[in-house]
């Protein structure tokens, strides 16, 4: 059979790797399968600009149709796959369509977690953001909700709540745990954020347990927590995470821990099966690890890339992300895991970096509204320079001159 590479999904991680192969002079078929009904698009404005109604859908593509036909990239819309024969070497779609491969690569994401049916009963106005159908339905209930409860407080979670503030709306958060961004940021960042959303108006609950909605003809209308509180709302956005798409590669018997396992090249338990960006879980830092961003997306789409076209480069990542809410910018480099140790260093007010240590070593860093400090911890991070905590209680310490320095070829 002609080489001949099979992408399933059509997301960040699926443009990152068709591209790579092309630009990198791969002859084959390349044919990306996607079950949504657009060319490969961006998630992150969907909670931002796309949500204010600041840009459009078609602007969310990353590329015009004109550019896959000449790159000779294959993309099918609609079109679910539904299972792999490994024996075979090839995928079937919803619509009954074969797809032979060579090598096959899962990027299939992740989608948002839901609540139980037994909670909501289907009633109309509790939704969830992840496509850009999600961010349509919950442009549109916003335009008439006044009341608004988001259950949990991640990053998408406070981004839409931030918007719904800045439309007038009247906001709640509902968080279990004892803080919101508990299992990505440490506690100053938390309280930090905690503070902007309370000084913009809105109602950040944390320990706060839901039991259930109550309803006005199928419609919400309140949202029940456990301490006995009924928070009214006619707008209920559930934001708790997000769920990796493993059920395909699971059913096709690769292995599956909460995502695709993969090693560090992005190969799956399977032969000529390969998986990234929000699906896989690759080992760094001495465990399996599923990031969610789009620079996780990019380069472990270029990872597997690379290995299929038989030019290794083990994934080694410098995880990056932002979040932006009203007029902060959140930015985080690094992983945060596993430290000992949290330094809080304020620039000037509504400007601070919140640094995380490991055995004395900076691990991760918090920014906002602290652009040159991320970029800088990125260098840092990314050259391996050690950082030792001392060095950030210097007045004098200037990061990107020592980062600089420090990286330097010696001799
Ligand atoms: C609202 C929102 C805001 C975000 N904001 C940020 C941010 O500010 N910064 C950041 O770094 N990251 C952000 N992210 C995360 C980022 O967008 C994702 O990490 C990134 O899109 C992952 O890319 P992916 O290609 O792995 O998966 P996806 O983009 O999810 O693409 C996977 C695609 O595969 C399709 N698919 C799944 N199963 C099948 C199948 N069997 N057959 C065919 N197709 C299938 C899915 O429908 C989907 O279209 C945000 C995400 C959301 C939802």
């Amino acid at each position: 059979m002609q080489d001949n590479v099979v992408i399933v999904g059509t997301g960040q991680a699926a443009l990152s790797c068709a591209v790579k192969l092309r630009d990198s002079g791969y002859e084959g078929a390349v044919t990306m399968l996607g079950d949504e009904p657009w060319l490969p698009y961006q998630r992150p404005p969907l909670s931002k600009a796309y949500l204010k109604g600041e840009t459009t859908a078609d602007r969310l593509e990353f590329r015009p149709q004109e550019f896959f036909a000449k790159a000779g990239i294959g993309v099918e819309r609609d079109s679910r796959v539904t299972s792999i024969d490994r024996s075979n070497r090839s995928v079937t779609t919803s619509d009954g369509r074969s797809y032979a491969y060579t090598k096959l690569v899962l990027t299939t994401g992740s989608r948002a977690r839901t609540l139980p049916d037994v909670m909501t009963h289907g009633l109309d106005g509790i939704l969830t953001l992840r496509s850009i159908a999600d961010a349509d339905r919950l442009r549109r209930a916003l335009a008439s909700a006044k009341r608004i409860v988001v259950v949990g407080g991640g990053y998408v979670g406070l981004e839409v709540a931030s918007i719904a503030v800045r439309m007038g709306h009247a906001v709640t958060i509902v968080e279990m745990a004892d803080r919101v961004l508990k299992r990505v940021a440490g506690a100053p960042t938390a309280e930090a954020i905690e503070e902007l959303h309370a000084r913009h108006g809105a109602t950040i609950l944390t320990n706060a347990q839901l039991t259930g909605f109550s309803d006005q003809s199928g419609k919400v209308a309140g949202v029940a927590l456990e301490s006995g509180t009924m928070l009214p709302a006619d707008l209920v956005l559930v934001a708790i995470g997000g769920t990796a798409n493993v059920e395909l590669a699971a059913e096709a018997g690769l292995t599956v821990e909460n995502g695709i396992v993969v090693d560090r090249l992005g190969q799956t338990s399977g032969t000529d099966i390969y998986a990234a960006g929000d699906c896989a879980a690759f080992p760094f830092g001495g465990r399996l690890n599923r990031l969610e961003s789009v620079q996780n997306a990019i380069e472990q789409g270029g990872v597997v890339a690379n290995a299929i076209l038989g030019r290794p480069v083990e994934y080694e990542p410098v995880p990056w992300f932002w979040s932006d809410q009203y007029d902060t910018k959140l930015q985080t480099a690094g992983l945060a895991h596993d430290y000992d140790d949290i330094l809080t260093v304020s620039v000037e007010p509504g400007c601070s970096a919140f640094w995380y240590f490991r055995d004395g070593l900076a691990v991760a860093v918090d920014t906002m509204n602290d652009a040159k400090t991320h970029m800088a911890a990125r260098r840092l991070f990314g050259a391996r320079v050690a950082l030792r905590r001392e060095l950030l209680l210097k007045p004098d310490f200037n990061l990107m001159q020592y980062v600089r320095t420090a990286a330097a070829p010696s001799g």
